[in-house]
């Protein structure tokens, strides 16, 4: 059997052991001392190393471009494009599990360039996994399905389509978790449509909503991943704070 030679201990180990053997030498004894005084200073050291990048990166980050304004936190601010605004609608229970952010809004987004066109057709909602989602119109379920059976983790995965009559739009929930309705079933505003979960083309467990008009919506298989959504799609945020509320 071959013996691998004995390495000698690298500079930084053998002055910390004072070039000296004295592990050997248990309790309080000025080798020990000595040992114990270089430990703090090595983290002194890494401590003010530590301080120092954090410095050095709030100078560089300082010197960025800002963010855009679009990137704020709060009630108020529904943009398009990046979002990051708190999306408290009645698709979720109010200030329930499912109060989140939009962590994508519509349209051209920093994100959008994995979309067809470039064009993110709808929002996204940040929520806990298993959020029941509820529709904020009563109308016709048009269509359910589920895309990972043609294209896993590509499309919208678990989806469901709702009718609204009164406004002439279509309601559009992907990503789902679990469907809680099927299609040409009547449902009351309110009503639950299902749960929130990662199926589909996703990075973290989130509802994408769109809104499509009514006229000249259909289904159509176009791009290998079963029936797909077609039609005029509107920003959702026109009308979620509005005719829906
Ligand atoms: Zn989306």
């Amino acid at each position: 059997m071959k013996i691998a030679p004995r390495k000698n201990p690298t500079p930084v180990i053998k002055w910390f052991l004072c070039d000296r053997c004295c592990i050997s030498s248990p309790g309080i004894n000025e080798y020990n001392i000595i040992i114990v005084a270089k430990g703090l200073l090595i983290v002194l050291v890494v401590f003010i190393a530590l301080v120092a990048l954090d410095w050095t990166l709030s100078v560089v980050g300082g010197m960025l471009p800002p963010l855009p304004s679009s990137f704020a936190f709060g009630p108020s601010a529904y943009p398009s494009g990046l979002g990051l605004a708190i999306g408290d609608f009645s698709l979720f229970d109010k200030n329930g599990v499912g109060r989140s952010y939009i962590t994508q809004g519509y349209g051209i987004t920093p994100y959008s360039a994995i979309y067809p066109h470039d064009w993110h057709d709808g929002i996204d909602i940040a929520a806990v996994y298993g959020a029941p989602i509820y529709t904020p119109t009563a109308g016709t379920v048009i269509a359910t399905g589920d895309q990972d059976r043609y294209c896993y983790h590509r499309g919208f995965g678990k989806y469901v389509a709702i009718e609204d009559p009164v406004h002439g739009l279509v309601l559009w929930f992907a990503h789902l978790g679990t469907i809680a309705v099927s299609a040409g079933q009547s449902v009351a505003s309110g009503s639950l449509v299902g749960s929130v979960g990662a199926t589909g083309l996703e990075t973290g467990t989130h509802l994408h909503f769109s809104i499509f008009e009514a006229s000249g919506f259909t289904m159509e298989a176009r791009d290998g991943c079963g029936p797909e959504p077609t039609g005029q799609d509107v920003n959702p945020l026109a009308y979620l704070g509005s005719i829906y509320d």
